[in-house]
């Protein structure tokens, strides 16, 4: 097992800076999720530290290793795509045993790492089949354990989940959160579906235009976001921000006297998740109101968008919860959740 250091890495294609200057540490048995948007250069970095594309500067370490300038298969690293493609005129087994083959190891290794990767993967009962007599989680097990079966010291993923359906999705996200458990391997993955980030993780970096621009627990990154990006990102709806004027260094929200941080200027963002909102239907202490402009029913709560001096933003509550469009109803924020940023640069005061 390995830890994988990356430090300082551009990558520019053409005139397109795709990595500009990342830094990022994964600890040994650690599992870290990249999570940005598409384009932000997530895959770009996963392939750098793979050996498969070369970083115009910067070094990549796998352990205490320099890597490099070495080779993919110098590496000790696996990867699983997006596609994960299994050979389809292979036997799971043969499937599983490919990497070991290409390395030329003994019959007797081969078929230990064999065995041992398929009953990681709880696809010991599978082994003769051909993947078109395989279900989609299963062909994804069998990826993952070809992976798993040549012992690399890290394991990138790229977005494994993303050709599923929907349903066998969420089933394979909890799935491979206990399997990689159990593998105790050092896991880099890469997605752009947060709600994955936020269930594997133990630590999410997140990017955006070549850079991370956050990098933390799962629920640090959801609570205390770093910036407009990072808050708007994660979360879904996501983060309100309201703009609101300071006035001798306080900020008056309805009847709530609120101290922003000593360095803010003329305006501030205000930041706060819609479930962290109190809803009342009439005045309270510590409340502002505003007018629902639009009320929709998900299920387990109502998603209320509301109206406040001209900015929009949104509210949960209980799916019983009486409320119409054009009503005024009263907020009252927990104080512990409000996030304070600055409206400039989109960055949230320490
Ligand atoms: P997605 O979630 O859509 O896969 P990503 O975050 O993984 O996105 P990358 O695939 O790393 O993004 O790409 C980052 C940027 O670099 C994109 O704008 C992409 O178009 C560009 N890019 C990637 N590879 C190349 C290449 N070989 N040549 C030119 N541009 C490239």
């Amino acid at each position: 097992m390995a830890s994988i250091r990356v430090e300082n890495v551009e990558k520019t294609f053409g005139r397109f800076k795709a990595l500009n200057g990342v830094s990022l540490e994964v600890r040994d048995q650690e599992f870290v999720v990249l999570l940005g948007p598409s384009g932000c250069g997530k895959t770009t970095l996963l392939r750098i530290i793979a050996g498969l594309e070369q970083a115009d500067k910067g070094r990549v370490w796998i352990g205490d290793r320099d890597v490099t300038l070495l080779p993919p298969r110098a590496r000790r690293i696996a990867m699983v795509f997006q596609n994960y493609a299994v050979f389809p005129h292979l036997t799971v087994y043969e499937n599983i045993a490919f990497g070991l083959r290409m390395q030329k190891v003994s019959p007797e290794k081969l078929k230990a790492n064999v065995e041992r990767a398929a009953a990681l993967m709880h696809i010991e009962n599978l082994l003769g089949r051909y993947p078109a007599q395989l279900s989609g989680g299963q062909r994804q097990r069998v990826a993952v354990a070809r992976a798993l079966a040549v012992e690399p010291e890290v394991l990138l993923m790229d977005e494994p989940l993303s050709n599923l359906d929907a349903l066998l999705r969420l089933e394979m996200r909890a799935e491979l959160k206990r399997l990689l458990a159990e593998s105790r391997t050092t896991t880099l993955y890469v997605t752009h579906d947060q709600v994955e980030a936020m269930s594997l993780a133990d630590r999410i970096a997140v990017m955006n235009a070549g850079a991370i621009v956050q990098y933390d627990t799962p629920m640090r990154v959801y609570q205390e976001p770093a910036s407009v990006f990072v808050g708007g990102f994660i979360g879904s709806p996501p983060m309100n921000f309201l703009r609101l004027r300071v006035e001798g260094q306080r900020v008056r929200l309805g009847s709530l006297d609120l101290e922003p941080p000593a360095e803010v200027g003329a305006e501030v963002l205000l930041g706060v998740r819609p479930e962290d909102l109190e809803v009342y239907p009439a005045e309270q202490p510590q409340s502002f109101a505003a007018q629902v402009l639009v009320v929709e029913p998900l299920g387990p709560h109502l998603l209320l968008t509301l109206n406040f001096a001209g900015q929009a933003f949104k509210a949960t509550v209980p799916p019983d919860f009486p409320a119409a469009a054009g009503q005024t109803l009263w907020l009252r924020p927990q104080p512990s959740r409000l996030r304070w940023l600055e409206p400039g640069s989109g960055r949230a005061f320490a």
